[in-house]
């Protein structure tokens, strides 16, 4: 009798599946690393004695299933209930559950003819999960593009276009946008959101950096949910945690599909000691945008030309060679930054903001090549 084979014993549709590629964490000491949009600086003091202090024989014991004090601290933070939070394994994970619980999976993902139940739409470019997550569930995919300069399209603009479904299951909106670093206005957001007939999501992963940010509408619509993160902002993208904002039925919705124990105890007391020391945060985003504003600046100077950001990245045009190229100079100058393939982004790269010192040392860099050019 012959044994089964591996690959006739998993679901064809992920055999053909490409998993998401994450930026590079590199094992060489000693590099820059300004490619995956993580914080230069460290959490709080508060943050790092709370969790040293849970660090102990209660290791064995389940965390709260439901996250309850961290919800409730949310709650408070954004002016409505627990029952409006959904707290997941990053906000990857909440992200993933709604394509679950909105989106029904098609029997042929790849037909031209679809009904809007299945369908997950975002615009292009924005974030590369979205993507991924549709292929995941089976879901049918519609990726818009944005306007040439990466703003949004106005809702008349996708009527006239015909490509957007407002009736779609789900629609993704990276909002400040990744990796163009573009914010939207609330207001252009909310008439996007109303004219909308399925669930909107509005990831805010890098909305503390920006002027504004569109929580309102996640309280205000019964179809809008907003994904926050305690990864980019707060520093804590390695203890994994993200929520969701919205009403309350959507919430159930998801929380029935979640995993028992999804937030992991050392992540929940990190995110609630965070929660009690804003200030501290306040501060380090501060410093990012001013870094941010220098960066741009020294760079434009180089003859790069900076888009204008509300996040903690900048996408840039290099001068004098490909972007590809410039990926590599600079990663032999020590110095990691992002370059994307996609069409809409390959003349650029994608440069976290670090401290203040890891920005000179970039701009000392860029410098160098160009000098030696
Ligand atoms: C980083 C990022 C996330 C994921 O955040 P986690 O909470 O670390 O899973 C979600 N959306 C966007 C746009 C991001 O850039």
């Amino acid at each position: 009798m012959s044994l089964p084979r591996p690959k006739n014993l998993i679901r064809p549709l992920v055999h053909d599946l490409h998993a998401y590629v994450p930026g590079e964490q590199p094992k060489i000491k000693g590099l820059i690393k300004l490619n995956t949009n993580e914080n230069p600086y460290p959490p709080s003091p508060k943050v790092l004695r709370a969790v040293k202090a849970a660090v102990d024989g209660r290791l064995r014991l389940y965390p709260n299933p439901t996250a309850e004090k961290l919800r409730a601290k949310l709650a408070i933070f954004h002016g409505c209930q627990p029952e409006n939070i959904l707290a997941g394994n990053g906000s990857d994970e909440v992200l993933a559950l709604a394509v679950r619980g909105f989106v029904e999976p098609a029997k042929n993902p790849k037909s031209k003819i679809q009904n809007p139940k299945l369908l997950v739409q975002y615009f292009t470019p924005s974030y590369s999960l979205y993507s991924v997550l549709a292929d995941t569930h089976g879901a049918v995919k519609n990726a818009v593009a944005l306007n040439a300069d990466f703003s949004l399209p106005s809702v008349a603009e996708l009527q006239r276009g015909g490509q957007w479904n407002f009736h779609a299951a789900l629609t993704l909106v990276t909002t400040p946008n990744a990796p163009s670093g573009r914010g939207y206005s609330t207001a252009e957001l909310e008439k996007l959101c109303r004219a909308q007939k399925g669930v909107v999501i509005l990831d805010e992963a890098y909305v503390d950096f920006a002027n504004e940010n569109a929580l309102k509408l996640a309280l205000k619509f019964p179809h809008v949910l907003v994904a926050r993160t305690f990864s980019k902002a707060y520093s804590l993208c390695f203890q994994r945690v993200g929520y969701f904002v919205g009403h309350a039925e959507l919430i159930a919705a998801l929380d029935k599909m979640r995993d028992s124990y999804n937030v992991n105890g050392l992540g929940q007391i990190a995110a609630e000691a965070t929660l009690d020391d804003l200030k501290f945060y306040r501060a380090n985003f501060k410093k990012i945008i001013s870094t941010r504003a220098r960066l741009a600046r020294e760079l434009t100077k180089c003859g790069f030309r900076v888009l204008p950001s509300a996040t903690n990245f900048i996408l840039a045009k290099p001068p004098l060679f490909p972007a590809e190229a410039w990926l590599e100079k600079l990663r032999a100058k020590k110095i990691l930054v992002r370059w994307f393939s996609a069409p809409a982004v390959k003349d650029y790269l994608r440069i976290t903001i670090g401290t203040e010192a890891e920005a000179q040392s970039l701009v000392q860099a860029v410098k160098d090549v160009i000098r030696d050019a």
